[in-house]
């Protein structure tokens, strides 16, 4: 038989108190280490998004830094606010057999001139919420008279594929006003139910215009409530949020249509030229037309309060 060797319980206690420290510092090198490969990796993704950003435009210039909403300071006015809402429909290169739709399309390239000039002049680009607190509190973000809300009605696909990455390249909010019934059903021509979630969380707002774009001033009173709040009810479930404003379509609409649309929505814009200001009714805004013709340097004059 063996004879076991008592052993030194002090030695016993230190060679224990080692193997702890040891394993301490193996997991605060474990721990370490995963942080630095956690960071790296969503430092790739930001670039890799950063870089998908920029396919409309393969200049060198820099994303503008996305201004801090939260360190608005309101400001309230003397006189009656007003500014621009301004609509636009497509931004694609216009194919020839679209001629029909002309006055709907904006190129792409000069679409990008008009943000990068409303930015370098100064512009604050408006959020719905933002509108509507301009229009019942009279009130300017720092003061800063020049104030706009882009608007683009339709829902369609290149508001995904070539506005969006253009918007989010100058760090500008948006609305698009979609047609629900298109965008659920993921109807060719029109953005989804995905691509919508993923714009509403990069500073774009997805509002109403109606499920199936009918013209509200000749249908009936429940169909117009039926189209107003079945839109409501699919943006505020999918987007789990309040919406608050409405494109009526083409622009059309009676007073019974302002009425109902009280129902739903605080601000309801149309078609009618001008500036938009609390005179002309929440539920009945104007809005700036933009054309296929119009270019930065005439946009900024037209728009110039
Ligand atoms: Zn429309």
């Amino acid at each position: 038989m063996r004879k076991h060797k008592k052993s030194n319980p002090i030695l016993t206690i230190i060679n224990w108190l080692l193997i702890l420290a040891i394993l301490i510092c193996l997991s605060f090198a474990a721990y370490f280490y995963l942080t630095k490969s956690n960071s790296q990796t969503s430092n790739s993704q930001m670039s890799s998004q950063t870089s998908s950003q920029a396919t409309e435009s393969s200049s060198s210039s820099q994303d503008q830094t996305t201004s801090d909403d939260s360190q608005v300071d309101w400001i309230k006015q003397d006189t009656t606010v007003k500014f621009p809402i301004l609509m636009y429909h497509a931004i694609h290169v216009m194919a020839a057999e679209e001629s029909a739709n002309a006055n709907l399309i904006v190129d792409p390239t000069t679409f990008e001139s008009e943000i990068k000039a409303l930015v370098d002049a100064g512009y604050y680009f408006l959020s719905p919420e933002e509108a509507y607190k301009v229009l019942t509190e009279n009130v300017l973000p720092n003061g800063n008279n020049k104030i706009v809300w882009l608007t683009f009605d339709d829902s369609l696909w290149d508001f995904y594929s070539n506005a969006y990455p253009i918007m989010k390249k100058y760090g500008v909010k948006a609305t698009s006003f979609a047609i629900t019934g298109y965008v659920q059903n993921s109807t060719t021509g029109y953005y989804t139910p995905e691509q919508m979630l993923e714009m509403e969380s990069n500073r774009m707002s997805i509002e109403s215009h109606t499920v199936n774009h009918p013209d509200l001033e000749v249908s009936s009173s429940d169909s117009q409530a039926s189209e107003m709040s079945n839109s409501d009810d699919y943006l505020q479930s999918t987007l789990n949020k309040d919406v608050i404003a409405i494109a009526y379509p083409a622009g059309r609409y009676s007073d019974t249509t302002l009425s109902l649309a009280a129902n739903n929505y605080s601000l309801g814009v149309t078609t009618n030229e001008g500036l938009a200001s609390a005179d002309n009714g929440l539920l009945s805004l104007n809005r700036v037309r933009i054309l296929p013709t119009t270019t930065a340097e005439s946009l900024l004059q037209q728009i110039a309060n």
